[in-house]
């Protein structure tokens, strides 16, 4: 049976994978057998969420009815009940849920009536409580069918030492990374030379690594040096996956709080604003059959440090590939690819045949005139410039990473036919 949970953590402690934790620890010494945890990611621009959107399923063999008691106890014990944002849910369900239900909570946002109408329609043995908002995290959970995943070992403090400073050796973590790269990634940003894998936030996880496969994981945590940890967990997960973005189609609405894999062409110089982050205008090819268009602005923010210099080296008229959230009529940028750069030229005035010196302006529009002789040309000299960008995929380094987002490591995103031919700008 499958058994979801959600909601059960406030920002000032807990997490509800640790909870999820304890729990298969539990049913484990309850006699059940456990198959398999997931930890799922969901939409990751919804607005009730506490980190990144997760919620747990645990995939166990057992009595259904002394599982939902052991778990509503647990949640009971450890929610942070107290916090008006925390409003857990608790799903089981003998078979997983409908495909669709994980789909719509991971690409769009739901309802509390609507997650209770999927319940009753499946049957699912169910509690909620306060709101209950929770259940819609549970049911998708145990609905999720995942076409790609990765692994993370999350390791947990002791109870103990809750709340103090989390004691792992850094360089460890990068010899850890070193010796299992490309089959674990975004322990350590290289770039920005920090530690990714180890949060600052109050909640009882020391540290996750996330990788191709389990075994990957468990060796990368065999290499870090840290404070005596308390349970482990290996966690499938759609993190790493891309499973969040939409592959718009031309003449599709992009909708609020969705994510998108969309081609489109440069319309501006990308601008450098306040606080760091670098926009530029993006023209959609809206109905390219019948040559309608319509421009949106995409965003790279400050966090994402270095990729803003790849946004930066963008020209107008390149094709590219977009990724990221809609939100407030802008494009949070994940990654981009570079298909077809436009020519970089720039126009100089000519030299004048004659005199043999660079002439000037003659005015806006009226080509160029010889100060000696009176020469005149409309004419330009055209440069060719280098480019700073080649084609390919770029993406925004570990630190600013979306769980979601799937590292190039793992292979760039497949990209329909029709995002490449010329009809899409
Ligand atoms: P945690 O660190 O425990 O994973 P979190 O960041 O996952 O915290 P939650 O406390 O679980 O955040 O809050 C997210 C809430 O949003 C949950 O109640 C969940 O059921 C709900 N939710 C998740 N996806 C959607 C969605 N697509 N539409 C509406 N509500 C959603």
């Amino acid at each position: 049976m499958f058994i979801g949970i959600d909601d059960t953590d406030s920002a000032d402690g807990m997490c509800t994978t640790y909870l999820g934790a304890v729990l298969a620890g539990k049913l484990k010494e309850s006699g059940a057998r456990i198959r398999r945890a997931y930890l799922i990611r969901l939409n990751p621009t919804v607005p009730y969420k506490t980190r990144g959107n997760a919620a747990v399923c645990i995939e166990a063999d057992g009595c259904a009815d002394e599982i939902f008691a052991i778990t509503c106890a647990l949640i009971e014990q450890y929610a942070v009940l107290g916090d008006e944002k925390t409003n857990p849910g608790v799903v089981i369900t003998g078979k997983r849920g409908p495909a669709e239900w994980y789909k719509r909570c991971l690409t769009g946002y739901v309802t509390i009536d609507e997650v209770y109408s999927v319940i009753q329609r499946e049957g699912m043995i169910f509690r909620g409580w306060k709101n209950c908002r929770g259940l819609i995290g549970a049911c998708a959970a145990v609905s999720a069918v995942l076409a790609d995943c990765t692994y993370e070992l999350i390791a947990y403090r002791q109870e103990e030492r809750f709340g103090n400073p989390r004691n792992v050796t850094a360089s460890s973590v990068f010899s850890a990374e070193a010796a299992t790269y490309p089959a674990t990634w975004d322990s350590v940003d290289h770039e920005n030379q920090v530690v990714v894998c180890v949060p600052h936030t109050p909640d009882p996880v020391l540290f996750g690594i996330r990788g191709e496969s389990p075994f990957s994981v468990a060796r990368a945590t065999g290499l870090i040096a840290c404070e005596p940890t308390g349970m482990r967990q290996i966690w499938c997960t759609n993190q790493g996956t891309d499973a969040h973005l939409i592959i718009q189609k031309p003449g599709q609405p992009l909708t609020e709080g969705s994510s998108y894999l969309l081609p489109g062409t440069v319309n501006s110089y990308p601008k450098s604003g306040r606080g760091g982050h670098v926009t530029f205008s993006l023209l959609l090819a809206v109905y390219p059959q019948e040559r309608k268009e319509e421009s949106i602005t995409c965003i790279a923010f400050e966090p994402t440090r270095g990729f803003r210099n790849i946004i930066r080296s963008l020209h107008p008229g390149d094709r590219i590939l977009v990724a990221g959230s809609f939100l407030k009529e802008t494009i949070n940028l994940e990654k981009i690819a570079l298909v077809l750069p436009a020519p970089a030229v720039r126009t100089e005035a000519p030299v004048c045949p004659a005199c043999n010196k660079q002439m000037t302006s003659a005015g806006t529009g009226k080509g160029y005139k010889c100060r000696r002789c009176r020469y005149r040309t409309r004419d330009p000299v055209i440069k060719e410039e280098k480019r700073q960008i080649t084609p390919g995929w770029y993406e925004v380094p570990p630190i600013a990473r979306r769980h979601l987002a799937r590292p190039l490591i793992r292979g760039s995103p497949s990209v329909p036919g029709e995002f490449l031919s010329s009809e899409t700008s």
